[in-house]
């Protein structure tokens, strides 16, 4: 998923427009927008892309408050409806209260059976609706505290923002899954999930939002706070190998940067020749530049995307998966033909892409194909917020490298090594990364082993 929030400022809910049709790569499910006029919270949502979710009229309707949240979904947890899609907001005689969540918590079901047998009822099968609960429970008269000991209380991975009538509070987990930047556009604070929302409404990005930490606007201005003591930073390594956009910085760096520099990495770790690399594009053409830069052999742009086709690894059924690849990428015949050739794409879950690749360059007369994978083998599910599926979906957990490249119909078969991988990020300043789809070390533990899709 992706947020976005600005406090005070004139044209708020259009900005968050904005900044969200910037981030629609997070998530195509559904999008809305909460805003406060400083005396109560108004909102409008709707399902599927941002253009498709919001009608004009219901922007317009927004238009007079100076506060607003917004949100893109991507479903991890709870089932594809609308009572799912947020920001959610909550109206109660103690003041109403508007939350996006970005990340999966981990101990959702747990604190949601607590709250319920309580005497909680949930409007929604979310797990972040647990969080408003926990807040609302709270009786300290501090709003501020209640947040605090709220967010203690919840596992998992979030990047939270928070809208009541007169404050945004922005809080991230305190292993800092998710990413979320701090920016400032006219004056006016914001925050959003990438650094390319900052960009999509002028804002200047002034820093990414740490581990654990808590932020809060209001009439006082900006003060910064920890939620908890215990920080360890865990930033999400497909973040930067699939997810993000390519323009989008963390600590200043372009995941662009990031991606060229697995690619030479993956350079040095495959010992191939060949005639072309190529790119799958659009999220891989970043690491094929770097393999390319790093082996001298010159990139082509071997395969074409049709933009207008969605995101292929959502559609539900491999039949549907496998028919909307085939309409999305298709290989430049007079580029491939005659030659050895190394593909190059970030990831491989299913198999679904690279099956297809294969196939296809070779039917256009490509002579061999490797394939070069810009990332370790992908082997277990995450429960912290990007859909890699169930074990028995991702090849990886069944398959070994060999069976793999004799499954896909490659003449060789290359993965990035873990290590490599995290000696990129920690060249770009990483504190520390989660792994935990390649490698099984889960950071957080699972306490609700529950995957998200079996709910
Ligand atoms: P596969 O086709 O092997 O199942 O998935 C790999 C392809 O899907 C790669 O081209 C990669 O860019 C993309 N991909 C990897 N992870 C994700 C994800 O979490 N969501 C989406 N939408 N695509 C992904
Ligand atoms: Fe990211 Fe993988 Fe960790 Fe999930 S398990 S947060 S996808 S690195
Ligand atoms: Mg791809």
């Amino acid at each position: 998923c992706g947020v976005f929030g600005v406090f005070n400022h004139p044209q708020a809910s259009e900005l968050t427009y904005m900044a969200l049709h910037s981030l629609q790569h997070r998530g195509q499910e559904g999008a809305g927008i909460v805003c406060s006029n400083g005396e109560y919270l108004f909102g409008a949502r709707g399902m599927g892309l941002l253009t498709e979710a919001l009608s004009r009229e219901q922007l317009m309707s927004l238009e007079t408050f100076p506060h607003a949240i917004g949100h893109v979904r991507y479903a991890t947890t709870g089932g594809s409806e609308i009572s799912n899609v947020q920001p959610f907001l909550f109206k109660s005689h103690k003041g109403d209260l508007g939350l996006a969540h970005n990340g999966n918590l981990v101990n959702a079901i747990s604190v949601r059976e607590a709250l319920e047998d309580d005497g909680a009822i949930f409007q929604t099968s979310s797990d972040s609706e647990v969080l408003a609960h926990l807040i609302r429970k709270n009786k300290s008269p501090d709003k501020k505290q209640r947040i605090k000991t709220a967010l203690r209380q919840l596992k998992g991975a979030f990047a939270f923002v928070i809208l009541d009538e007169d404050s945004l509070t922005i809080a991230l987990d305190d292993h800092g899954v998710r990413p979320l930047m701090l920016g400032m556009v006219d004056g006016a604070y914001c925050v959003a999930s990438e650094t390319c929302a900052f960009t999509a409404i002028g804002a200047e990005y002034i820093r990414d939002i740490e581990p654990g930490e808590l932020i809060t606007l209001s009439d006082k201005g900006i003060e910064y706070d920890y939620y908890t003591d215990s920080r360890h930073p865990n930033m999400c390594s497909m973040e930067y190998i699939y997810f993000a956009r390519a323009d989008s910085e963390f600590r200043n760096t372009s995941t662009y940067t990031i991606r060229k520099s697995l690619g030479r990495e993956l350079a040095r770790e495959m010992d191939v020749d060949a005639d072309i690399v190529v790119g799958v594009p659009d999220s891989s053409l970043a690491a094929a530049k770097g393999f390319s830069e790093a082996s001298g052999i010159p990139q082509e742009q071997g395969l074409l995307k049709n933009r207008y086709v969605g995101r292929t690894f959502i559609s539900k059924g491999q039949e549907a998966r496998e028919r909307a690849v085939r309409m999305k990428l298709s290989p430049v015949r007079d580029v491939v033909e005659g030659k050895s050739i190394i593909v190059i794409d970030d990831s491989i879950v299913r198999g679904t892409t690279s099956r297809f690749i294969v196939k296809a360059l070779k039917k256009a007369g490509a002579k061999e194909v490797h394939m070069g994978v810009s990332s370790p083998p992908l082997k277990n599910p995450c429960f912290y917020g990007i859909d890699v599926s169930t074990h028995a979906e991702i090849i990886a957990s069944q398959k070994s490298t060999e069976e793999i490249r004799d499954e896909i119909g490659a003449d060789s078969l290359t993965y990035l090594s873990v290590d490599a991988m995290h000696d990129v990020y920690y060249s770009y300043g990483s504190k520390g990364q989660c792994d935990a789809c390649f490698t099984g070390n889960y950071p957080i533990e699972i306490i609700d082993r529950l995957l998200p899709q079996e709910k």
